[in-house]
């Protein structure tokens, strides 16, 4: 029943991460206008903003003008849901479990925000990476040098590949990355780098993207980080 709650709460924050993700890059308020749709911008009523529910009731069109809502809502918003549920399985309600769904919202958030613009603000970063440092700092996973040496190797690892070979990886994705060095050391990061290089691979192939075009790398990052993390139950019963 709690599962089924957390889901629930998770699917709900999803539509809210959608909606960030969306407005963010375009500096435009997370508050005002309320939701509505982006062809007759008319107002969408709290029958048709429930998420999941909606897009299955409207056939994922609009109930006025009838134009295609995005597939990404839906997708946003299970995904959030499913995140939230095994972090519950994982964490249940504890400081553990508030800093992966801290982390889940940088990663859901910075993910519909490169798949629509491949751009990803800085305030985002720099509103989650203080959280977690401090929660790093209460809780730590290793000696402090230790995530402060992993961040380090992670900047001067991306500031020797921009210089031999520039604008190869973009700013956000270098940021993610170096999250990730500090909050779960140098070992996660480089299995995580090796598996969101291959993540990332097969999305540009199965999306027909050219070599030398630039595409969203951030889904693969994401992918890859849960992967990681839920795919190593060692990791899990040591502690967060
Ligand atoms: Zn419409």
């Amino acid at each position: 029943m709690v599962g089924i709650l957390v889901f629930l709460a998770g699917i709900c924050m999803g539509s809210f991460f959608h909606l960030v993700g969306e407005r963010l890059p375009m500096k435009r308020s997370i508050l005002f206008p309320r939701s509505h749709c982006e062809v007759c911008q008319q107002s969408l009523s709290m029958v048709d903003m429930l998420p999941l529910v909606s897009y299955v009731m409207l056939q994922g069109s609009c109930r006025r003008c009838g134009a295609r809502l995005s597939k990404l809502y839906p997708i946003i918003e299970f995904v959030s849901g499913l995140l939230f549920l095994l972090i519950y399985r994982v964490a249940g309600f504890s400081f553990e479990g508030l800093f992966l769904v801290l982390l889940c919202s940088l990663f859901v958030i910075a993910v519909v925000s490169d798949l629509l613009y491949m751009r990803i603000p800085n305030v985002l970063f720099l509103f989650f990476f203080p959280l977690f440092v401090i929660y790093r700092t209460f809780h730590p996973l290793f000696h402090w040098w230790e995530g402060a040496a992993s961040l380090l190797f992670c900047v001067l690892m991306f500031y020797t590949v921009d210089r031999l070979k520039p604008n190869s990886m973009g700013g956000a994705d270098m940021k993610l990355f170096c999250v990730i060095a500090f909050c779960f050391g140098l070992k996660a990061f480089l299995i995580i780098l090796f598996l969101s290089s291959v993540t990332g691979m097969l999305h540009a192939k199965i999306c027909s993207f050219r070599a030398d075009e630039p595409f969203p790398f951030v889904p693969a990052i994401a992918i890859s980080f849960w992967l990681y993390f839920f795919g190593i139950p060692i990791f899990i019963q040591n502690g967060i």
